[in-house]
């Protein structure tokens, strides 16, 4: 036998055997309409992580095929484009109906496993009959920062849609200042939304509000169909995942800024990413998204408004659970769900593998001190992990995040006692902490800088950033500029709704 060498074939466009579950629900749940095409449009950025989950070959990313379809200018065979409707409470006031104002879903696809099916959505595709005041459009900028974060939070292992491609045009569209365009494709399970359920329940459509929570509970939480209340079970259900979510984000620090109910996930994932942000210098009431003055959507507020948002999904269940005591039975078990994951991702935090009485005291007492010290969230705890019990003479990178020194001494002595009071080793401790405390967060000016560059036409930035966030727990020594403080310039970056 003589091997042969392979032949130099040109990769070629999957067939990607698309459907459209979400297109089986009754027609007063969506719009069927087409893309609206961009004009002359070019790859900004693709990744493979995201395109490996759908059995895309990366080879095929600078193709015209994968750009007109990733753009909204081909469409795919079999595709039933859409958009759905929802309604929503927008900073706590009911807003009456939103839906997809420029978000156009294509279909669903297999998983690379073929376990699972996997929606393909176009956001900034242009207008659909939802789009109210705007122009069915996404700007550059924002593209790039739902690109770069939805993939960093995939890669930090907190649960969110995807983000596949970010294809852009020179077309422009006017916001604060004249703009260019992207689409950016997205992808999950399912983008069903709180709102897409307190649209039919405000509405007094009770039919198709049934309808909608068969759906989702069948395609999405089959576990759940057979139980004697069903409809209650899935309210524990969501519940559950958003304050498990709501966790997630405040141990990695991460803000969303726009927790409106219309941005809320069925599946508890992370959704729509507007004026996110990571936390710097710590202040627990900080404010990431500019437009919220009175700070609804703070870092501290995160957990109590996935507590009313949760609510608020309750009251429109209701109907169907048939009874106050079992909607409030199911949303009762928010704040201890929260509390507990909140404190498992605190302790690993630390690296301690014990959980004691007092150890609310210690992160209080750390957490005062950040807050007072501003110090820099993600750096302190990757530089913890850092921390040799015995050798409090090498605790100098850490001391130096701290303007109350002596605050800080009076600490880290109670917390080398903690570990020493459970025996903790070094080496050992530092390589989980070291797992759970990322080195590489996407901080506000990396996008920034990545954005200005791409606002230029070079996309290299964007790459670079995007393959250091999705190895966030490594040390990738050659880019540890990335994990530094901040400049003097980053502080007066301002990130408010407009995208
Ligand atoms: P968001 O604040 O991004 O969650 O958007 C709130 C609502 O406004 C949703 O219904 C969006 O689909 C819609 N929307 C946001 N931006 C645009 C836009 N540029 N064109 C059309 N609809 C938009
Ligand atoms: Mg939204």
């Amino acid at each position: 036998m003589h091997d042969v060498a392979a032949p130099n074939i040109e990769p070629t466009f999957p067939k990607l055997s698309l459907s459209n579950g979400f297109a089986a629900l009754p027609p007063e749940f969506y719009t069927r309409l087409m893309p609206t095409p961009i004009v002359a449009p070019y790859l900004v950025d693709a990744n493979d992580v995201a395109a490996a989950l759908i059995g895309i070959d990366p080879a095929i990313f600078p193709s015209k095929q994968f750009i007109d379809t990733f753009s909204g200018n081909q469409l795919l065979d079999a595709s039933q484009p859409l958009s759905a409707v929802y309604s929503g409470h927008q900073f706590g006031q009911w807003a009456g109906q939103l839906g997809d104002g420029r978000a156009i879903l294509l279909g669903d696809v297999p998983s690379y496993n073929a376990t699972s099916r996997i929606e393909l959505q176009l956001k900034g595709a242009g207008a659909t009959p939802y789009s109210r005041m705007g122009d069915g459009r996404a700007v550059l900028r924002s593209s790039i920062r739902e690109y770069l974060c939805s993939e960093a939070m995939a890669a930090l292992g907190i649960p969110t849609s995807r983000a596949l491609s970010v294809i852009g045009s020179d077309q422009l569209v006017m916001r604060e200042t004249p703009e260019t365009t992207a689409v950016v494709t997205r992808m999950a399970p399912s983008f069903v939304r709180f709102g897409s359920f307190e649209h039919w329940f405000y509405n007094k459509q009770h039919t198709s509000l049934k309808i909608l929570a068969d759906y989702v509970i069948v395609q999405f939480y089959p576990e759940l169909a057979a139980k004697e209340n069903r409809y209650q079970a899935f309210l524990a259900e969501v519940t559950k995942r958003t304050a498990h979510l709501m966790a997630e984000w405040q141990a990695v620090g991460f803000m969303h800024g726009v927790m409106n109910t219309d941005n809320m996930s069925i599946l508890g994932l992370t959704l729509d990413y507007g004026p996110f942000g990571f936390m710097e210098a710590y202040d627990q009431r900080h404010i990431c998204n500019h437009t919220d003055q009175q700070g609804r959507y703070a870092y501290n507020m995160q957990p109590q408004i996935g507590h009313w948002n949760c609510y608020a999904l309750g009251q429109t269940l209701l109907p169907l659970i048939g009874s106050v005591e079992d909607t409030e039975d199911a949303l009762k078990g928010y704040q201890n769900q929260y509390t507990a994951k909140y404190g498992d991702l605190l302790h690993a935090k630390l690296g301690l593998l014990t959980v004691q009485p007092e150890d609310d005291k210690l992160f209080d007492a750390m957490f005062a001190l950040m807050q007072s010290s501003h110090t820099d969230f993600t750096l302190f705890f990757r530089r913890l992990g850092d921390l040799q019990i015995a050798h409090p003479e090498n605790d100098m990178l850490l001391r130096d995040l701290f303007i109350d020194r002596a605050g800080f001494d009076a600490w880290v002595l109670q917390y080398r006692a903690r570990l020493q009071s459970e025996n903790s080793l070094d080496a050992v401790r530092r390589l989980a902490m070291h797992k759970t405390n990322p080195k590489y967060v996407l901080r506000n000016y990396l996008a920034q800088v990545a954005i200005e560059k791409a606002q230029k036409k070079d996309y290299s930035e964007v790459r670079k950033l995007l393959k250091i966030l999705q190895q966030p727990f490594d040390e990738q020594p050659e880019y540890a500029d990335y994990a530094a403080l901040p400049p003097d310039w980053a502080n007066g970056l301002e990130v408010s709704c407009s995208s």
